[in-house]
């Protein structure tokens, strides 16, 4: 090829294609999660729905385990049939019909907007994933780690504005706008995507047809049949472990929710008022800047390659500063304010975009510790925070309807939860791309992501009892289950490391 590849802060500029596209997707996905449950209980008079939390976080468990369970097959056909790219766009337009559906206010018109964003998500997930991965290839294989953390902070940006625009225009203005503006954002996401594929070249194009079906003996990618395997054995595990992470990842913030739901109740006047404003405001401006900072980068180191495709990004991003802007000043004008619901499922979201680019630096320059041990540190921390939780909950009594832990307790929790998935989520993506064989990626990142949809699963029946749960046992024993499981699961998947570098011959 004429000329070294474009590269942006060390990383070729496709990657921050994919990171827009990703960023909208997860934008869509968090916004409209965020306002699902609320939505379903909420009174009719108020134009929810008028179910029990139980009824609706079961319907949330239901639909949080399709939506990661369809990957295995949206990966499948991106491998056999369509190619990653193909498929992301596809899945791009799929997810945004299904938002489309949503903003209707008819049970028929939700349920199809569920169905769709469940099978679009099945073909973009697993593929965009796998896409971030084709871009390095064996002589760049350095910047690949530091090519799923940016990504990452690309889904956690997302799912930071999603859960906070959408959630604050859900909960105060009308839950089916909260739906439309997902959809809005993944439309132009999807479409930027489209505009944009010049820049991946060969990358990510349909597979070859004549390539036989698989069979396990069969030699892949002139790597022995005996290293494919154990590689994907390797694969099977890291994702198995995943489970644990996740069904606690997703209890917590099930739990959080409750909690919130009385901070709701608090309203927030004087000091306490005007502080949460001014964090809230900082906590909004940071992303937003880390964003425009981003876009600046972005048109300077070669974006002229797709430029209908950055104007697009530039309306979107002008989009979120309006709203942002519009949504902060909302709440400073008002005389009292409260902390909405959803507040402070972004508090992950934000954490994890600053902390992010730390944990890159760590992990290049200070220590590198082998994947199931990050795993391990990664269930160990969660674990912790579930600790702060237990120990914030001590003096809750039995059965209490209305709990409160401090925020101090809440924020603890959320920053260990966080840390601990910056040192499994974004590293396993990396590892699954190094570990699959080319021609069963997608799949590959099916399996990955069928662990979430387990683990989603049970969070969601966990969830659906935790009124009951809380009248048997304190909250405080309760957070403490859940710091055991997953501090034992670490240790465990820690002790298994010297067998795992085995089984992966030679991928670190
Ligand atoms: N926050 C991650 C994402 O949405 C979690 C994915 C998962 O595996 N559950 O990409």
């Amino acid at each position: 090829t004429p000329g070294a590849p474009h590269t942006i802060l060390g990383q070729p500029d496709s990657l921050f294609v994919l990171f827009f596209t990703e960023m909208w997707e997860r934008f869509s996905y968090y916004g409209m999660r965020a306002l699902l449950v609320l939505y379903l209980i909420s009174e009719t008079s108020k134009g929810g729905w008028g179910w029990s939390r139980e009824d609706a976080t079961n319907l949330y468990g239901w639909y949080t385990m399709l939506v990661y369970f369809t990957p295995i097959l949206g990966g499948y056909i991106a491998d056999r049939i369509l190619g990653t790219r193909r498929s992301v766009v596809l899945g791009g337009f799929v997810i945004a019909a299904g938002h489309i559906a949503l903003f209707f206010d008819t049970q028929t018109t939700f349920f199809v907007g569920l169905g769709l964003v469940i099978i679009g998500t099945g073909l973009f997930k697993p593929n965009i994933s796998a896409i971030v991965g084709q871009l390095y290839d064996k002589d760049n294989e350095g910047a690949r780690d530091g090519g799923y953390t940016l990504f990452y902070m690309g889904v956690n940006a997302g799912a930071f504005f999603g859960i906070s625009l959408c959630g604050y225009i859900g909960e105060k203005i009308s839950w089916h706008f909260g739906f439309g503006l997902a959809a809005v954002f993944m439309i132009l996401g999807a479409l930027q995507f489209w505009l944009s594929q010049g820049i991946f070249g060969k990358i990510g194009g349909p597979p070859d047809k004549n390539a036989p079906l698989v069979d396990p003996t069969e030699k892949l990618d002139d790597t022995p049949a005996h290293v494919v395997r154990d590689r994907l054995i390797a694969i099977c595990v890291f994702s198995f472990f995943t489970i644990f992470f996740w069904f606690a990842f997703e209890q917590a913030g099930g739990s959080m929710t409750i909690f919130a739901a009385d901070y709701t109740d608090r309203t927030l006047v004087g000091t306490s008022g005007t502080v949460f404003k001014i964090v809230n405001s900082l906590m909004t401006l940071i992303p937003v800047g880390i964003l425009s900072w981003l876009l600046i980068q972005l048109m300077r180191g070669g974006g002229k390659r797709y430029l209908s495709a950055n104007l697009l990004l530039v309306a979107a991003l002008a989009g979120i500063w309006g709203l942002s802007l519009w949504m902060l000043g909302r709440e400073f004008a008002m005389e009292q304010s409260e902390i909405p619901a959803t507040w402070f499922g972004v508090l992950n979201s934000f954490f994890l975009v600053i902390l992010a680019p730390m944990f890159s630096k760590m992990w290049e320059r200070h220590w590198n510790p082998s994947g199931p041990v990050k795993f391990g540190v990664g269930l160990v921390l969660l674990g912790l925070g579930f600790a702060a939780l237990s120990y914030g909950a001590t003096g809750i009594p039995q059965g209490a309807k209305t709990a409160q832990i401090s925020m101090m307790f809440l924020t603890v929790a959320y920053l260990l939860h966080t840390m601990g998935e910056l040192c499994l989520s974004p590293v396993g993506l990396s590892y699954i791309s190094k570990l699959a064989p080319a021609r069963l990626l997608g799949l590959m990142f099916g399996v990955w992501f069928v662990n979430s949809a387990i683990a989603n699963k049970i969070a969601g029946s966990t969830g659906a009892y935790i009124d009951r749960i809380s009248e048997t046992y304190s909250m405080s024993i309760f957070f403490l289950i859940f710091t055991i499981i997953p501090i034992a699961a670490g240790i465990l998947l820690m002790l298994l490391s010297p067998w795992m570098k085995k089984l992966m011959h030679g991928v670190h």
